[in-house]
């Protein structure tokens, strides 16, 4: 590690975050964090333990009624004070992510961009959550529609993206009015832990966020969730997480979001803009070393560009430079971790097993930490797992397909719905593709779809509610009416 490396991590709080007020956990439990390039040790975080969580929530419980009441305006200042010091940190922010998840620095830095803009766009929500006024059908009364924060909620984040996940969460939520608890991924909470500064500095009242990083999370979350004063959980991971949290959520029935999994189709028609195309499948591909819930999963090809896609793409991926995130000109990381690593060539060996070619990669990278070629593989038939099967690495299966037809059915067959992409140039073909595509969200000749001011979220086992654009907010929020009678 660099003397700058080692002071980005010296930096950052290493504690449990309860309310405003930083302290180790009552087991007096750490845990290590590693860095996945070099498998090495970072540092030792505070391990939270149940009595931890209790703790935190007694706190967003009493918080609640004072924070509730706070202006939108002064809530929205916070957040663009959030949005400027996550902006005026970048650097040492993106290094921090890159040490601890193994994104390129250059992708590190774009997340933080990304992360400071869910804070920009919620602190301009945040002055416009509007009720309504009415008059009934019947003019005997009028209708008063109010919106109030949901209460004191539960976020949950995964590893693959440390900050943004955390800011998708946050900023609604206090936009809202509503107190949270926050649990990141034990893989990475370098950035929440940052991000709990941030706030601090950005003028948080004490009291409206804990941060608890764990290796318990069933542990932690359960007892929270089911107790009753949390009213709220929203959660991004792998959709069987999120079902177990689904089912703990009825008992007290919580209101959830829960972004999950994800196995995106990408269709390339004959009449693509094929150099348009090849861009974008590096993009959906890629983008966080394929370790994203809107990657690539299963790249369909028409049969009249079906070769010449695939040896463009194979020239693309075979040209990218993989290593250590924060060294020069790197752009492919290391998984996450070994289990991840193992994953991947299961796929890829099952994939080949049922006759897919292997066109560039195929197989570990170099160096200590846990490094997978870039991949593609040809002619790979439906059969093999990896259509069915979140890959979550640098591997981009290619799928010829014939007619319109054949490939929505073919995209469609999944238990996931979180983002597709097609490329065409019929319009008529784009708009009919688009309509049929079961999917939260559609990629129309382009290869990335996440924008904070979208509504980003899926259908079927991806997912419940969105996050960002004008909804974003409102699943923070209950609406109540007031029926005003006795009116002459
Ligand atoms: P994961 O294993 O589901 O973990 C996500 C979070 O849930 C982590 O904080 C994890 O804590 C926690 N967790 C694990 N078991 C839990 C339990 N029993 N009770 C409560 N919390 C629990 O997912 P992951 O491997 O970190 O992330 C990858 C998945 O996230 C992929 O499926 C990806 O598609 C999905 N994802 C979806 C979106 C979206 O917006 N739809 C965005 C990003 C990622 P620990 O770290 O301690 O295990």
């Amino acid at each position: 590690m660099s003397d700058r490396e080692a002071h980005v991590v010296a930096q950052v709080n290493k504690m449990l975050f309860l309310g405003g007020k930083w302290r180790e956990s009552s087991s007096g439990s750490t845990f290590p964090v590693e860095d996945p390039s070099t498998r090495k040790v970072l540092c030792e975080v505070a391990n939270a333990s149940e009595d931890d969580a209790m703790e935190a929530l007694e706190i967003a419980d009493r918080t609640q009624p004072e924070w509730a009441k706070t202006s939108p305006r002064e809530r929205s200042e916070i957040l663009h004070r959030g949005y400027r010091l996550l902006m005026d940190h970048q650097e040492e922010l993106a290094i921090l992510m890159t040490l601890e998840m193994g994104k390129p620095l250059a992708e590190a830095k774009g997340e933080i961009a990304y992360a400071a803009e869910f804070f920009r766009w919620f602190s301009e929500e945040a002055v416009r959550i509007e009720g309504g006024f009415s008059t009934s059908p019947d003019g005997k009364s009028r209708f008063l529609i109010m919106r109030q924060p949901v209460g004191p909620s539960m976020l949950i984040t995964p590893w693959n993206f440390p900050m943004a996940m955390g800011t998708r969460k946050i900023g609604p939520a206090i936009a809202a009015g509503c107190t949270m608890i926050l649990k990141p991924a034990q893989q990475t909470p370098l950035s929440a832990l940052a991000l709990a500064n941030i706030l601090t500095e950005a003028g948080l009242p004490e009291g409206v966020l804990s941060v608890l990083p764990t290796t318990d999370a069933g542990g932690i979350t359960e007892p929270l969730l089911t107790d009753g004063r949390i009213r709220k959980v929203s959660f991004t991971g792998s959709t069987a997480v999120g079902r177990k949290l689904l089912e703990q959520s009825a008992g007290q029935v919580l209101r959830t979001s829960m972004e999950l999994g994800g196995n995106a189709p990408f269709i390339v028609f004959d009449d693509a803009d094929l150099d348009a195309a090849v861009d974008g499948a590096m993009l959906a591909k890629m983008r966080n070393i394929g370790e994203a819930c809107t990657a690539a999963n299963r790249i369909y090809a028409q049969s009249g560009i079906a070769e010449e896609f695939s040896r463009r793409l194979s020239e693309r991926m075979g040209a990218l430079r993989s290593g250590r995130g924060l060294d020069d000109d790197v752009e492919v990381g290391p998984l996450i971790d070994e289990k991840a690593l193992r994953k991947v060539q299961e796929l890829v060996d099952d994939a080949v097993e049922r006759g897919a070619n292997v066109l560039v990669g195929g197989g570990p990278g170099e160096g200590p930490g846990h490094f997978y070629q870039p991949t593609v593989l040809a002619n790979v038939p439906f059969a093999a797992e990896l259509s069915t099967t979140e890959i979550f690495g640098p591997v981009a299966p290619v799928m010829p397909f014939d007619t319109e037809e054949e490939v929505v059915q073919a995209a469609n067959d999944t238990e996931y719905g979180l983002v597709s992409y097609l490329y065409t140039q019929d319009l008529n073909r784009a708009f009919r593709v688009s309509e049929a595509l079961e999917a939260g969200m559609v990629g129309l000749n382009q290869g990335v779809v996440s924008n904070p001011a979208a509504p980003f979220g899926g259908v079927k086992h991806s997912g419940l509610g969105r996050e960002g654009g004008r909804v974003g907010v409102e699943e923070f929020l209950n609406t109540k009416y007031v029926g005003i009678g006795g009116l002459s």
